[in-house]
């Protein structure tokens, strides 16, 4: 990580004529701006202070002297150095940003994910807190003791006498546009009060806008059942012996973790100590957040949707110890929280694809909750009913300790599950539409009985796909080579990856045949037909689309949980986390739209998905079931998810990618070149391939390598993209093989490359 300063050695000052012996005192400076990591900068005396570790100074970069802002990263006495180093500019907060514990966090994170440590430091402090959004820098003036002590003896002009009077009588701080008004002059007086040393000025931050206030905790706590007793026994072992422990918590929908997470930070909050709670963005909803309220009060809440200004509160306020924050509940980032006693982390639905960042640093909050646990030496609680791979495995190798929650609270069956063949179903339909028969009479069944459904189509748009019958050829979008969805409440065409518009094509772009065709189903084209179908209820869907408008989502939620929609219709968005009783049938509309992908963990997604739906019903006295259509219903990861069996799931799919090395069973990193002409993203990608090699033979690590090769996604925004896998067995050999390899690298044209280390998006 650490650069040399090169460019820097002074020409005209030969290195004998520094001062051997002279002691230095060296900041290393973490800058975001350009690839170099880590540089050396001299504190200035006058600097000695205000300069430590955590603080943001300014520095100069480069041939250039770029003024750039970098952080503090550390600090040490040099002596008798040769190297000729810049000194540092200014120091921009007068506190430091960092902890040093977040410090450890945010190198380790730059280490492994293979990102410089400015960029870590950029995500991990909001911009929000490195702006001070929602304060102002105010001077503010008071009287020392000492002076105050002995102001009758003070000979001062009479303008300055009066000043002082009446900034000592005053008690409390003023500023000094409060005290002139005050005392009836200019500024003045005041200046030269200051300058004599009888006016002590400080410079604080204020902020403008009060925190919102929190609920007071009301809801009891409800007994537990025996094996959530067992579940937080384990948890409390861990909590009372001071260390760490990451506990798997693998318990079926519904069987109560959320109330055993509860109870454990009661135990936390009881300390006096903080905890931290990550939920899926999508589950973040006021009703997640009033549960938690509801029990601790004062829950801070962070999600990518708050302002500046509101974040830099929730920040201010974790970070400041003063405002009891006992519980933080938030999306990915929030396992950042500045907690200055923290005492648990909980992951809940940890095998969310949404804890991982999709841009550098391209991090996973479940590794780096797990990296801050261990430093600080709590439990990380992970919870969910269908464990990612990677954690399952772990837990079978002993490195998590497992604790099972089998069955649902009150011993509420789980519903049954039945599939439709469509492969033999397409005779018996009604219609052409996306609903069976037998899926049309189970919904009419549910409904008349007073229940609700809910049905999940992971399809947007109207139309799937557009294409011409006479050319065979569809209509793609022209930045990404991506087959256009028809939109048709927007009349429009549009590409689900950059979001280009177009109208509705009449004629085919290919070959101007007129009668281009519209095909497959999305969810518009599902709202319309159950509409059809069902005229006497109300039907609500729920996709991206549909919820852009702030509030929208739980808008949707409020008039399902009081009844007044009946049918929810909807992609993935309503598969997680929803806790309704009254629905009492689930429909998946098409079980193996996902199954097929190129991606080695589509089928673990399909077990996920169909899984954490049918979760969704059979949650209150009613019952309920679920009906799954889908072409393969023998397909294990179908089966798995019919029986709710996740053991079967892992026992087929785990063979396969220990077969492969694939993740859990090998590291993974993947490298994607990106650049508008093919040619220079293939040279770019064959320069890589070849220094991986090169470093990997030098290195003595053992790899495979996969590509590279044209992504799945092989064009997306404009830019043709390439892409190669690297697998192995150590994952600290891989990094160290790619962190050889890229280093110096020269990218032809606008070429780049990003790493991503532990990737969940292989398309
Ligand atoms: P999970 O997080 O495993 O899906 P929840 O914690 O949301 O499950 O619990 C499901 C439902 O059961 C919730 O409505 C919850 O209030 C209720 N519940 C949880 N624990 C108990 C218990 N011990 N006795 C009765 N009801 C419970
Ligand atoms: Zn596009």
């Amino acid at each position: 990580m650490k650069a040399e300063q090169k460019s820097l050695f002074d020409t005209d000052a030969p290195p004998w004529q520094l001062d051997a012996a002279a002691e230095q005192y060296v900041a290393q400076v973490a800058v975001a701006a350009g690839p170099v990591g880590v540089l050396d900068y001299v504190v200035p005396e006058a600097m000695r202070d205000e300069v430590q570790i955590g603080t943001r100074v300014r520095v100069p970069l480069g041939r250039g002297n770029r003024r750039v802002t970098g952080y503090c990263v550390g600090l040490q006495n040099v002596c008798g150095t040769t190297r000729r180093l810049k000194n540092i500019l200014q120091v921009v907060d007068g506190r430091r940003l960092l902890s040093p514990a977040m410090l450890r966090l945010t190198k380790w994170m730059s280490d492994y994910y293979l990102c410089p440590l400015g960029q870590v430091l950029e995500t991990v402090v909001p911009a929000g807190v490195r702006g001070s959004a929602g304060t102002r820098q105010t001077t503010i003036l008071s009287v020392p003791p000492a002076v105050r002590a002995g102001l009758r003896d003070l000979k001062l002009p009479k303008k300055q006498a009066a000043v002082l009077e009446i900034l000592s009588r005053q008690g409390t701080p003023m500023t000094p546009a409060q005290l002139a008004e005050a005392a009836g002059c200019t500024t003045a007086p005041i200046s030269a009060l200051r300058r004599k040393g009888l006016i002590a000025s400080q410079v604080q931050r204020l902020r403008h806008q009060p925190l919102e206030t929190a609920d007071q905790p009301v809801e009891p706590y409800r007994e537990l059942n025996d094996q959530q007793h067992v579940a937080l026994q384990h948890i409390l072992k861990v909590l009372r012996g001071g260390r760490h422990e990451t506990i798997l918590m693998q318990g079926v929908t519904g069987s109560g973790k959320t109330e055993v997470y509860m109870h454990a930070i009661r135990e936390v909050v009881s300390y006096g100590r903080q905890a931290i709670v990550l939920v899926p963005e999508i589950s973040l909803t006021p009703q997640t957040v009033s549960r938690f309220r509801k029990r601790f009060g004062a829950v801070a809440v962070l999600h990518s949707h708050l302002s500046d200004v509101q974040r830099h509160g929730h920040w201010e306020q974790i970070a400041s110890g003063t405002v009891p924050v006992p519980v933080i509940v938030g999306a990915r980032s929030a396992v950042f929280a500045p907690t200055p006693h923290l005492g648990l982390i909980v992951i809940d639905e940890e095998h969310e694809n949404s804890f991982k960042q999709e841009t550098a640093p391209r991090y996973h909050a479940r590794e780096v909750a797990r990296q801050r646990a261990i430093d600080e030496q709590i439990p990380l609680v992970l919870g969910s009913a269908t464990p990612s791979l990677e954690s399952y495995y772990r837990a079978e190798r002993g490195e998590y300790l497992r604790v099972r929650l089998p069955h649902r609270v009150e011993n509420r069956p789980l519903p049954a599950v039945n599939t439709i063949d469509l492969r033999t179903a397409d005779a018996e339909r009604y219609s052409r539409g996306a609903i069976s028969r037998q899926l049309h009479i189970a919904i009419e069944q549910a409904l008349s009985d007073g229940g609700q459904v809910i049905l999940l189509l992971n399809r947007r748009g109207f139309s799937t796909h557009i294409q011409c019958p006479s050319c065979g050829k569809p209509v793609t979008c022209p930045q990404c080579e991506i087959g256009l969805t028809h939109h048709k409440h927007q009349r429009q065409a549009i590409c689900h990856y950059c979001d280009y518009r177009t109208r509705v094509p009449d004629r085919c772009p290919h070959c101007n045949f007129s009668g281009v065709r519209f095909l497959g189903k999305g969810t518009q084209k599902l709202e319309e037909e159950v509409a059809s179908r069902f005229p006497n209820y109300q039907c609500l869907r729920m996709d991206t689309d549909s919820m852009q408008r702030p509030g929208s989502h739980e808008g949707a939620l409020a008039r399902f949980r009081q009844g007044e929609v009946q049918i929810l219709l909807g992609t993935q968005m309503i598969a997680k986390g929803l806790d309704f009783p009254n629905v009492t049938l689930v429909g998946v509309i098409n079980a193996d739209s996902a199954l097929h992908l190129p991606d080695f963990r589509a089928e673990e997604r399909t077990f996920q998905l169909l899984t954490q739906v049918a979760g969704r019903t059979g949650r209150g006295p009613r019952g309920g079931h679920v009906v799954v259509q889908t072409l393969q219903p023998e397909h294990p990861a179908i089966q798995a998810a019919v029986a709710h069996d996740y053991e079967a799931f892992a026992a087929h799919e785990l063979p396969t990618r220990k077969l492969l090395g694939y993740p859990p069973y090998g590291a993974m990193i993947r490298i994607v070149v990106r650049s508008s002409q093919a040619d220079h993203g293939i040279a770019l990608a064959g320069q890589l391939a070849e220094q991986l090699q090169l470093s990997a033979d030098e290195q003595r690590v053992a790899l495979r390598r996969i590509g590279p090769a044209p992504a799945p996604f092989a064009k997306l925004r404009g830019k043709h993209r390439f892409a190669l896998q690297l697998l192995g067995r150590e994952p600290d050999g891989l990094r160290s093989v790619v962190r050889q390899a890229t280093k110096g690298l020269k990218t032809p044209g606008d070429a780049q490359w990003i790493v991503d280390v532990d990737p969940l998006d292989m398309l």
